[in-house]
């Protein structure tokens, strides 16, 4: 890794985002366009978020799986809206040891019609109800604009699937696991979102109605972070997935599905990232704190070396990475350590040892103001505190952002201006044609219908026609 500078966010943000991937090592080109190959730390990173998820949703009941990645093309066929929406994105196979298949089989770009299939044949009667199963996973969409993390032909991700006895219960689950996404996502990443409805024409292919987090980025764009659809009956009809009620009377079963994926690692990089590198926030970051020992000569090397050790051993209740590389400078540890976005780093000198304290450098406060110095016997707790502080930082900083760029434009001017800087929030009549003509003219889409709305008669902000709800848009990834 080089030392060399960045390009800055406000040059070309951008630039800048393909740039702290490869520097940082999270992630790689692959040999086929559009593919990538996460690396070591980007995975780690993924890891952590896994661990964060799994835990929500076992504590929520479900359990985890694994269905094939072949799927039978007729399958896809069985639910219309399902297979239009998907069809151009699809890769499929044709060949299978040396003979052409009698069905292709598409490499899966998302599970429910085979996770359908076997419900059906796994669901009999209202005591096998809900069902509740998740898988991670990798899928294919063959994206023909691509970009790391945000839009590859392959990603990884977690695909909950659930079927239920009523409608009620179905809708209940799908917003239960959207707020699962929104706790995770201001919680443990720091990443502040609006959690909302999507649009008809932004909804699901084949969903009744589909949830969305969305989160703003370091260049104001908007990123659909997270999603949680309510299926209704169509995936139950298409597939057959029945069962006895209480009555005796056969009934369809009402599904769900939600899936968050490695996309989410672009969003941290994007809501907490400067133009030193990444910012990770220390839940998620895979080491928390590194100590780098700074020294002269010999007899310096020997006691500074022999106190890194010892905070080394202090701090193994986090993840912590001793860098005691000999060829290379502490300013050019300093810099890679910031580029890779650790959010705490500790710096033991000579004179720290004779204080018997170390200095503490937070990653989120450059320079002067984010060092202190520390009492050796305080440094468990203090490790505990600054990493809180700084989890706690990254999260008002990012929310300050979001607020400073969301705009409230009084007509349609206002409206064009307000998205070119930032997002919009805006009374929309709920007509297509509306959201269709504001895309091409501003290039912002209908991000979500928030939750929070206020009762307040408007006008939309397009046409002039009542307005029933207000919207987000925003130019997005
Ligand atoms: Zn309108």
């Amino acid at each position: 890794m080089s030392n060399e500078q960045l390009t800055k966010q406000s040059e070309d943000f951008s630039e800048w985002y393909n740039q702290v991937i490869q520097r940082a090592e999270l992630a790689d080109y692959a040999p086929v366009r559009g593919c990538m190959v996460v690396r070591p730390y980007g995975w780690a990173i993924w890891e952590n978020i896994q661990s964060a998820l799994d835990l929500r949703f076992k504590n929520t009941g479900h359990v985890n799986a694994a269905f094939p990645l072949f799927i039978p093309m007729s399958f896809l066929e069985k639910e219309k809206n399902h297979v239009e929406g998907f069809s151009p994105e699809l890769a499929v196979v044709t060949i299978g040891g040396g003979q052409t298949l009698e069905e292709p089989l598409v490499v899966r770009p998302t599970s429910e019609t085979i996770i359908g299939h076997m419900y059906a044949k796994w669901i009999q009667s209202y005591r096998d109800l809900p069902v509740l199963i998740n898988q991670w996973a990798n899928v294919v969409r063959w994206e023909m604009r691509t970009r790391l993390f945000l839009r590859t032909l392959e990603f990884y991700w977690q695909e909950g699937h659930t079927a239920h006895e009523t409608a009620e219960e179905a809708e209940f689950e799908t917003r239960q696991m959207l707020d699962i996404y929104a706790d995770f996502a201001v919680n443990e990443a720091a990443v502040p979102v609006v959690p909302g409805r999507k649009s008809e024409s932004e909804k699901f292919a084949g969903a009744v109605r589909s949830y969305t987090i969305e989160a703003m980025m370091g260049d104001t764009r908007a990123l659909q972070s997270g999603t949680s659809h309510n299926l209704g009956q169509n995936f139950a009809k298409a597939f057959n997935i029945q069962y006895l009620d209480r009555n005796n009377e056969l009934q369809y079963c009402w599904t769900t599905s939600w899936g968050l994926s490695t996309r989410f690692i672009g969003a941290i990089i994007m809501t907490h990232g400067d133009d030193q590198g990444l910012i990770l926030p220390p839940r998620l970051a895979p080491t928390q704190v590194v100590i780098v020992p700074i020294f002269k000569n010999g007899q310096e090397k020997e006691i500074v070396i022999g106190a890194a050790d010892r905070v080394k051993g202090l701090l193994s209740d986090f993840r912590v990475e001793f860098d005691d590389r000999t060829e290379l400078t502490p300013g050019f540890k300093f810099n890679e350590w910031e580029l890779k976005g650790v959010p705490l780093r500790i710096e033991i000198g000579p004179r720290d040892v004779e204080n018997d304290s170390v200095t503490f450098a937070r990653r989120n406060l450059p320079g002067r103001e984010g060092k202190t110095q520390e009492k050796m016997g305080n440094i468990q707790l203090r490790t505990t505190e600054v990493l809180n502080e700084i989890q706690n930082n990254l999260l008002k900083r990012a929310t300050e952002f979001r607020e400073s760029h969301t705009f409230y434009p009084v007509d349609y001017d206002e409206f064009k201006q307000a998205v070119q800087k930032g997002w919009a929030y805006s009374p929309w009549c709920g007509r297509a044609e509306c959201e269709a003509q504001i895309k091409e003219e501003t290039k912002a889409t209908l991000r979500c219908i928030p939750f929070d709305q206020e009762e307040k008669e408007s006008v939309c902000i397009k046409c002039g026609q009542a307005a029933t709800e207000k919207a987000i848009f925003a130019r997005a990834y």
